[in-house]
């Protein structure tokens, strides 16, 4: 039987993994020099658990259980392993719940919004299962005396590094283009939120031949350790700039690729001719107050028309105002808590440096008030105004519930400072003037687009990012490729013929 804890809600219960050690070769394995890490509440600071810490020796043994399973694995038949994901995601849609309750136990976004990430991470075992047959190679014209073919093969043992913003969907979701293309899979989890990944590799472990699903629970050594192993194939992290550079730099020691989904400063630009109203909804869905802002997608400068600029402003202190943080387990909370102390730090200087280099505070820009949120890291949703490109909370990637509002009036001024930063992962655009929306998406340095929207993902459609915000695309049939290597294959049919 799994731990039950009591939780603020009645109606949901908090059923924590019964199994907190490391899960390679399709077994349990306590971490070879015993190491535990405790696992804290965001919302209240408490242990909630404590899980095996990895390092370097356990990483060499689940990368040899890896290996081993991809052997038996890259041989099943690629619509058998579409079956395979496809019950997974079922599962997944089944434990729902549960799952989203672990996210929100430790990685501090609220209970019902992380049952969204569970549809989401099971829609895209879904969707990879349904692209099996798509890693296509090419047949290359040669004459009638020989055939010439490429076909895709899996890398080997990929791993895949996870940040802590959305624990479960990119622990599940990002599995399934490895898994589909053939390879073996090693999850490092983030170390402030593991416990819905070990209750993935519970629920699906044995759904695969042991050693095709891992998971590593550790801090950076064990991503580290990972990242510039000779017997991992290829690497993919979702996480910060600094850490993308750091696996760049160990993943060269043995040339493996490497995917990479990093961080982002996004603009979202409102021309003079936007409605007030729903630009003001497009600036605050876009920040991601539900989880603190703290996704890599959030468009947390907002470039307002100087026509428009103080009625989005007036709109926006409103509507952010009904962004109350609370309990994440709790069903009814709409707004969750900063995954972890250090990052609640973080935020909270920045939000010092912001008011010390003279942007004005529109709200926020403090805890909340309440006994219950006293010990958690809550911060208000924060808005920022008068913000100019030489502050830096106008440069650097806050990963907070904070806003920058900038305001503009010429076109080409506003293009530059929206490019002048070293990321570029989205953009909102927001005119009734298509030709407008058009000449700026051209514009504007990151890859992906939104016209008159904001924040949605679209499974089949490339995400990702341009400059330092990543390397590669995911969330798309690119995603399955990227998990493959080309075979040339050159077959002679002119046998009698003596070469020379
Ligand atoms: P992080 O870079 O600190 O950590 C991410 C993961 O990398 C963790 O599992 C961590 O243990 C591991 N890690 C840390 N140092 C490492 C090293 N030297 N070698 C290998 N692994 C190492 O990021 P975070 O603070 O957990 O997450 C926030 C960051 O993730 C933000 O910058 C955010 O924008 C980014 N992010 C990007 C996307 C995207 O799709 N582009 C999505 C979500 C989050």
């Amino acid at each position: 039987m799994n731990e039950r804890v009591e939780t603020p809600s009645d109606t949901v219960e908090l059923i924590l993994p019964t199994r907190t050690d490391l899960y390679y070769g399709g077994q349990w394995h306590e971490a070879m020099k015993k190491r535990r890490a405790e696992v804290t509440s965001p919302a209240t600071g408490k242990v909630i658990a404590s899980v095996a810490d990895a390092d370097a020796s356990d990483v060499d043994a689940a990368v040899a259980a890896a290996r081993k399973g991809f052997e038996e694995w890259r041989a099943v038949p690629p619509l058998e392993r579409g079956k395979i994901l496809k019950a997974m995601a079922a599962v997944l849609r089944k434990n729902g719940r549960e799952l989203a309750m672990l996210d929100a136990a430790d990685g501090g976004n609220p209970f019902t919004e992380m049952q969204g990430d569970v549809m989401i991470a099971a829609a895209q075992m879904e969707f990879f299962a349904g692209l099996v047959t798509e890693m296509k190679g090419n047949s290359i014209p040669m004459g009638p005396t020989a055939v010439n073919f490429s076909i895709r093969e899996p890398h080997g043992v990929v791993a895949r590094i996870i940040p802590f913003n959305h624990p479960f969907m990119f622990c599940a979701g990002k599995s399934a283009a490895p898994l589909a293309a053939g390879n073996a899979v090693i999850i490092k989890p983030p170390e402030q939120a593991p416990l819905s990944a070990l209750r993935l590799a519970e629920l699906i472990g044995g759904m695969l031949p042991p050693g095709v699903f891992n998971v590593i629970p550790g801090g950076r050594e064990v991503g580290a350790a990972l990242s510039g192993h000779g017997d991992v194939n290829m690497v993919a992290l979702i996480g910060s700039v600094p850490t993308g550079r750091a696996v760049m730099k160990s993943a060269a020691e043995t040339i493996k690729p490497v995917l990479l989904e990093l961080g982002g400063k996004n603009a979202l630009i409102a021309f003079a001719d936007a409605d007030p109203d729903e630009v003001a909804t497009a600036v605050v869905s876009g920040m991601n107050f539900t989880w603190c802002g703290q996704s890599c997608g959030s468009t947390s400068r907002a470039f307002l028309h100087d026509d428009i600029h103080d009625a989005v402003v007036a709109r926006v202190a409103e509507r952010a105002a009904r962004f109350k943080p609370g309990i994440p387990t709790d069903p009814a909370t709409t707004m969750g808590a900063i995954a972890s102390k250090a990052q609640y730090e973080k935020v909270m200087r920045y939000i010092d440096i912001a008011k010390s280099e003279g942007a004005r505070v529109v709200c926020g820009g403090k805890r909340p008030d309440g006994v219950e949120l006293s010990e958690g890291n809550f911060v208000e949703p924060t808005i920022f105004a008068d913000v100019t490109m030489d502050m830096t909370i106008a440069r650097e990637e806050i990963f907070g519930p904070v806003l920058s509002v900038l305001r503009w009036k010429d076109e080409a001024a506003m293009v530059k400072q929206v490019n002048q930063v070293e990321y570029g992962l989205t953009c909102s655009i927001w005119t009734n003037d298509l030709t407008k929306a058009h000449r700026t998406a051209l514009e504007v340095q990151a890859g992906y687009i939104w016209v008159n929207d904001t924040s949605k993902h679209f499974l089949g459609a490339p995400f990702g990012g341009f400059k330092q915000s990543g390397i590669g695309r995911e969330e798309c049939l690119e995603e399955l490729i990227a998990f493959t290597q080309e075979k040339n294959i050159h077959i002679n049919l002119n046998r009698g013929v003596a070469r020379p």
